[in-house]
């Protein structure tokens, strides 16, 4: 069997990490081929020392230099790019056989939809490319017959529960709804008197997932769940109505499948990022990835309850914007981004989050999605507007 070769964008995060722990368990499978980050350098040198990948990505000239004299002491072959353009290179390099798309934010955009225009398998972490472009990723995925994976836990248990044919229609499929699983975040039970003044710390200890500081901000306000609403209707072609949330507390169960014979398909797991990553990576077979076994006696319990739209009204904001359509979700990401950054330097309070976005989406008209382009203007008028209001919000 040849070894497929892995450009990791993101290489240096939580998804990225465990990425490569995967990778290291099964060395006759996998190279990391590219390993792309942006400023963690020390981080990255160490990743090159045991991976040996034939290239590194970092953002700009000076880091890239840094990087590579590291590489050049230490008798490393990894030749060190830097910048968007080198991240587009390895995401479409001819060696590459499968990318997993794991940069936060919007940043993974371009690199993605290469990914996707060049045929490339996908394994896709990095959820805000379906929310600002889905039409146009879904669209580039099937005109170039790439393979797309969700990683996201809860998009990998649909995608575990659904019929391997599902892209004929969902209805074809006899599916009925999905129930998107949510843990709630670690302010489900908070006072909500207590919430205006949470810190970003507080935020960031999510009960069962360790993430990157962004995707732990989204799940303590819940636009996580809500940006995985938009995901979920861009992966399997499912209308926002037939999405339902449910707040599960213990990360258990990553998500069901419920058909119209009333059956109800769940994928169940340990809540660890390397079960959907390997299952990604060996698709359509199952690899060992390291995760314990499910102890149902210890777990004994699984709750369920419904969302609180009140407590959370990001979650709101998202199914609105997935309704109007357009440039709507790529606004909604941008302000979420802007304000999750203020939030976590302090220059915004928690509930603010979703008054900047609100706020935001009020102030920039959505027009159709369009080319890449119209998204790109799109996010950088609500960058602006969102940002503006930041420092409206926050005098110096
Ligand atoms: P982290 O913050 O831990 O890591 C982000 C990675 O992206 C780092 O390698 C970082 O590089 C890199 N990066 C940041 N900005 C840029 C940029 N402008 N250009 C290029 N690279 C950049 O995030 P996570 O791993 O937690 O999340 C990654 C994605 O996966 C997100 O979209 C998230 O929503 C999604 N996801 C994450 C889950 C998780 O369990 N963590 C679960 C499900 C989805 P550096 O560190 O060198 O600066
Ligand atoms: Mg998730």
């Amino acid at each position: 069997m040849k070894r497929q070769n892995v450009t990791i964008l993101g290489a240096t995060g939580s998804i990225g990490v465990n990425t490569l722990d995967v990778i290291r368990r099964h060395p006759d499978r996998y190279r990391a081929f590219a390993l792309c980050a942006h400023s963690q350098i020390d981080k990255l040198f160490e990743q090159c020392r045991e991976f040996t990948p034939a290239f590194a990505v970092v953002r700009d000239a000076p880091l890239a230099e840094e990087l590579s004299l590291l590489c050049r002491k230490a008798g490393l072959p990894t030749e060190v790019l830097h910048g968007v353009a080198a991240l587009v290179a390895m995401a479409t390099h001819g060696e590459v056989d499968a990318v997993m798309a794991a940069i936060v934010g919007a940043a993974g955009l371009e690199p993605t939809l290469a990914a996707a225009q060049a045929g490339k398998k996908i394994l896709l972490a990095n959820k805000e490319v379906l929310v600002m472009a889905g039409e146009l990723f879904m669209h580039a995925v099937r005109e170039h017959g790439a393979v797309l994976l969700p990683v996201d836990s809860e998009h990998n248990a649909i995608f575990q529960s659904l019929p391997s044919d599902f892209s004929r229609g969902l209805s074809e499929s006899g599916v009925r709804r999905i129930l998107l699983t949510a843990s709630g975040g670690p302010f489900r039970t908070t006072p909500l008197a207590a919430l205006s003044d949470v810190t970003p710390e507080a935020a960031c200890a999510h009960p069962n997932w360790v993430m990157g500081r962004k995707i732990s901000v989204d799940s303590a306000s819940m636009m996580n769940k809500g940006l995985e609403v938009i995901e979920a209707h861009w992966l399997f072609a499912c209308p926002p109505e037939r999405i339902q949330v449910v707040v599960h507390p213990q990360s258990v169960i990553h998500s069901l499948v419920e058909y119209v014979d009333g059956s109800v398909l769940a994928q169940l797991g340990n809540p660890d990022m390397r079960t959907p990553i390997a299952y990604a990576l060996a698709y359509p077979e199952r690899i060992d990835a390291g995760v314990a076994s499910l102890d149902l006696f210890q777990i004994a319990r699984l709750d369920f309850e419904a969302p609180d739209f009140a407590r959370f009204p990001c979650l709101q904001l998202a199914y609105d914007a997935l309704r109007s359509g357009g440039t709507a979700p790529a606004v909604l990401n941008a302000a979420n981004e802007v304000a999750v950054a203020a939030f976590l330097d302090r220059q915004l309070p928690f509930l603010g989050i979703p008054r900047l976005i609100e706020s935001t989406l009020n102030a920039v008209p959505s027009g159709p999605e369009g080319s890449l382009a119209d998204v790109l203007q799109a996010d950088a008028e609500a960058r602006h507007v969102a940002s503006r209001l930041v420092r409206a919000s926050c005098p110096a």
